[in-house]
This record gives structure tokens, sequence and C-alpha cells, in this order.
């Protein structure tokens, strides 16, 4: 019985072929060992990544698409590609803020790797785009039969839980100025393009305030010629002007996943 959800766009890593790609790396094509596109399982030594590749199924996710609401026994992970998966927290008035944002340094429901099997915040699709998807079945055995892989998992937990108290610090101390533009620029790093859609409703929902001041920071932002807003589709115009207008936190985290990743 197949572990692997169906979906009519999921479609399983090519089998019985060497797994390898051309990649443009210092003046010449190279031949590498396969590559997933999600740094965290890149990261993995080569010979473990391709012992687990058959268990990953890559599917696109539409924006807004839901992954798991609050409560709901986990079926799955999903190891972001291209993709953009939010967590948010919805109080008892209804209000939804953000409080995680998962690109592909990392996966969804992280909590999965603490011996979870309920999720413990609703997730869904941000920024539309590729995931590696594993069944928690799967996901689960890994983490019990394969050090390395529990290792790689558990340390990446370690650059979640410090960029969720940067972000807490981001929230009370930072203005939505910067915060939009170290939204922006992690989006951009995360699907590895300089374009994407966005709504300005769920940017002030992931930022947790009005949709007016998001409008206000987009328009200052395109001012300063960091990027230009049209009909919900941004497009990065100048990474370094964008990078600067944002806070601390943008480098701060960037920092601890890269640190994550080569630990
Ligand atoms: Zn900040």
């Amino acid at each position: 019985m197949p572990l692997l959800p169906k979906d009519r766009h999921a479609r399983k890593l090519d089998k019985g072929t060497t797994p390898s790609r051309k990649l443009f790396i210092g003046g010449g094509l190279i031949t590498v060992a396969y590559v997933s596109g999600n740094r965290l399982l890149d990261a993995l030594p080569a010979s473990e990544l391709d012992a687990i590749r058959d268990d990953l199924t890559i599917l696109t996710l539409k924006a807004h698409q839901s992954i798991h609401s609050i409560g709901q026994v986990m079926s799955h992970v999903d190891f972001p590609i291209d993709a953009v998966l939010s967590v948010v927290a919805t109080l008892k008035n209804g209000d939804t803020v953000e409080v995680g944002t998962t690109g592909n340094e990392s996966f969804v429901q992280s909590e999965a790797a603490l011996e979870s099997w309920l999720s413990s915040r609703t997730s869904f699709c941000q920024v539309e785009g590729r995931v590696a998807r594993m069944d928690i079945v799967c996901f689960e055995r890994y983490m019990k039969t394969s050090d390395n892989f529990a290792r790689f998992m558990r340390v990446n937990l370690r650059a979640v839980l410090f960029s969720s108290q940067q972000f807490t610090v981001c929230n009370i101390k930072h203005n939505i100025l910067e915060r939009s533009a170290r939204w922006l620029a992690m989006t951009a790093d995360r699907v590895g393009r300089p374009q994407f859609t966005l709504a300005h409703e769920f940017l002030a929902i992931m930022l947790g305030v009005r949709r007016a001041s998001v409008t206000e920071a987009a328009d200052k932002l395109h001012q300063l010629g960091a990027i230009s807003y049209q009909r919900g589709l941004v497009t990065i115009v100048d990474g370094a002007i964008l990078q600067k207008a944002s806070c601390e936190c943008y480098e701060a985290s960037k920092t601890a996943f890269t640190a994550s990743l080569t630990s």
C-alpha cells in the first residue's frame, strides 16, 4: 500500500537512473549528485539523501492552499523547494497572525521532529511553488533509524527556534517598513527568483498590521527603488536596497539557518 498521498500534481522522483544534474560552477558545467532543491535535505550526506529520495514526492502547492489545521493529525511533512509556507495562530476573536514562515531552509510541520503527531498550528501555502513531501510514517522512521537524518532535523530546529525568538523582538522593536522589507527579502531568497505573487491583505495578516500600513510600506519601498508592486505581483528591483531597508532580523535569521545547514 503506498504511503504517499495521491495528488494529481504529484510526481515521484525518477527511479532507476543515476541521480545527478549539471550545474554551472567555477566557469564550467559540472555533474553533481542529485539535489532536491530544499537546502536542509541537500545538506544531508549524499548517501543519506539518495536513501530517502524514493520517499519524497514533488508537489506544486497553490497560494492559500491549506496544509494542516490546528489539532489535526499530521499526515506528512513538507520540505519547500520554491514554495513559501506560513504557520499562523488564530485568536478567539478570529484575528490571525503569522508565527512562522518556512522556505527552502527548513520544513513544515517541524514539531514532527519532536515526536508530535498533532499539528499545533494552522499552516498553508503563502507563495505558490513546489515542496518535497514525505509521509509522516516515513519521517518518523528516519528519525528513529538514521542518526544523520535526525541530527540534521534537530539542528535545523535550533535555527527555527532562534528565528522565532528573533521575530518576537522584531514585532516589538522594528517598524512596519523594516519588517515588510525583511519579509520580502526573505521571501525572494526562498523562492529563488525576483518575482512572486503576494496579496496586500496576506502580507498584512503575516505582519499583524492593517492593510493600509502595508500599502504605505510598499509605496515607500517602491520610492526607494527596492521593489515594484502591481496587481499582487512583487518584483525585487534592487535586492541590496531592500536588504538595507530591512531590520537586522533578516541577516540574523539567515545566518542562523546557514550555520545549521553546515554544522
Ligand atoms: Zn526585525
